[in-house]
């Protein structure tokens, strides 16, 4: 028997197993900190896109089978070490994602009320990281920093009445703070222009069809129309989409509006957020910003910076610190230790592109450990967990949590979350 463990039961981990699976006489192991699964899909994905999350069923197909185990709530780190886990398995991958936002390093981004968009996403999605983060929504601007589809989400998010959430599984707390919200105006800023925006087509028409807000673009900010001929044809789209919004302003109450070529350069407020102080850009050969040195203010009383994420490193295994992710040879770290998804390779992509990537790393790994070194593995981190009084979460356990969660959806919703690992596990009985 060969024994492979999984640090992290997201889509990366979920399609890495998906393929493990189907070799011969192989046990997987998806070890997870919290008692549920899916990771980005359950906690990161936008809780008003529905369609997308339904993958986590294809995940379950996965997780229901006699090879592949669930075993929640169990932090690599605290409860087992890396070094046990290489001791145990023929194969650790680190599925871990990339939980942490880059730091915003300019002046007053420590002040209350900049948050980045891995806590603030977190909030709305039920992370129990991020449930008590009751971010700043009494004053009428926000700023949100960058040009990606994570800042697309969170204007969004911000933007929708309570009428547009319904069919969504954003949490209670999110839904009652974002109904009683007093923000009216929303500046997505982006350090470069239109050209170079990193938001796909989809996302970006939909901020075109929101009930009271409108999305707004200075038509002095676009290129010429025939510049768009070079882009391929999925930027193609959503550049459209740009100038749809330039060429037709709407007047609803709520405005996004895009700032392009616009860097924040510093933060200000007494003892809180109250200003972003932005610099104007301009783009050289190598379409790089830089300052121009004009300024102008935006009054905002909440700052998410959506400007990427990284994983944190853990002691012992190399990571390369400029990209914010473990080193390895296209997936390979050490001998019996790989990465997989934003892990290895940065946070980017769609959930679909984890896909290749699990299969890519399981056909390394199938191809390194050959039949196996008869190694421990399950009944080993079992006895090791015993001994620790660890007792883990299963895929059962699991179901038995969804389904607590769904009973207790009101209005249409799909479930109503648990976001705290106590409510968890009392639901589970524990
Ligand atoms: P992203 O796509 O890498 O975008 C990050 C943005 O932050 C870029 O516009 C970047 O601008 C800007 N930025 C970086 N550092 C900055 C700084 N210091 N100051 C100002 N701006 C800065 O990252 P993301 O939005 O976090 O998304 C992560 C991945 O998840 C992406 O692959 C995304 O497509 C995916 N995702 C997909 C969906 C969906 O399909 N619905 C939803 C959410 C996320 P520059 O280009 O100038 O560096």
């Amino acid at each position: 028997m060969r024994h492979v463990a999984i640090v992290g039961s997201g889509p990366a981990g979920y399609y890495t197993a998906e393929s493990l699976q189907k070799a011969d006489d192989i046990a997987v192991d998806v070890i997870d900190r919290l008692p549920v699964p899916y990771g980005l899909i359950r906690t990161g994905v936008a809780p008003d896109h529905q369609s997308i999350k339904a993958v986590s069923r294809r995940y379950e197909g996965v997780a229901l089978t006699d090879n592949v185990r669930f075993v929640g709530h169990v932090a690599v780190g605290s409860d087992v070490s890396i070094d046990e886990l290489t001791d145990l398995y023929d194969a650790v991958v680190l599925a871990t994602g990339a939980p942490h936002d880059r730091p915003l390093e300019i002046p007053g981004a420590d002040l209350p009320g900049v948050i980045g968009s891995a806590a603030f996403v977190g909030w709305y999605n039920g992370h129990p990281d991020f449930a008590t983060l009751d971010p700043p929504l009494d004053a009428p601007g926000v700023a949100v920093i960058g040009n990606g589809n994570v800042a697309l989400d969170v204007a969004r998010i911000l933007a929708k009445t309570p009428a547009e959430f319904a069919g969504s599984d954003i949490v209670a707390h999110a839904r009652d703070a974002l109904s009683a919200s007093a923000v009216r105006h929303i500046h997505i800023l982006g350090r470069r222009g239109p050209h170079q925006i990193a938001m796909t087509p989809k996302e970006l028409g939909e901020l075109g069809h929101l009930e009271r807000a409108s999305p707004r673009v200075d038509p002095a900010d676009l290129p010429a129309e025939g510049d768009d001929a070079m882009l391929e044809p999925g930027m193609r789209k959503s550049v459209t989409h740009l100038r749809q919004f330039a060429a037709n302003p709407i007047a609803k109450p709520v405005t996004i509006d895009f700032d392009f070529f616009a860097m924040p350069v510093a933060i200000e407020g007494d003892g809180r957020v109250q200003r972003v102080i932005v610099e104007r850009t301009t783009l050289d050969a190598d379409l790089r910003s830089h300052g121009t040195g004009e300024t102008y203010t935006i009054e905002a009383g909440l700052v998410v910076s959506c400007i990427g994420y990284q994983t944190p490193p853990i002691p012992g295994v190399p990571y390369e610190h400029g990209r914010g992710r473990f080193a390895s040879d296209e997936g390979r770290i050490l001998p019996g230790l790989y990465a997989v998804g934003w892990a290895r390779r940065g946070p980017s992509g769609t959930i679909g592109t984890n896909k290749p990537d699990g299969a890519r790393i399981a056909e390394l790994v199938l191809e390194d450990i050959g039949r196996g070194a008869g190694k421990a593995g399950r009944a080993g981190l079992d006895a090791l967990l015993a001994s620790r009084d660890v007792a883990p979460v299963t895929f059962r356990d699991w179901r038995r949590i969804e389904a607590a969660e769904v009973a207790a959806a009101l209005d249409g919703r799909p479930r109503e979350k648990f976001t705290s690992v106590e409510a968890m596990l009392a639901a589970i009985g524990r």
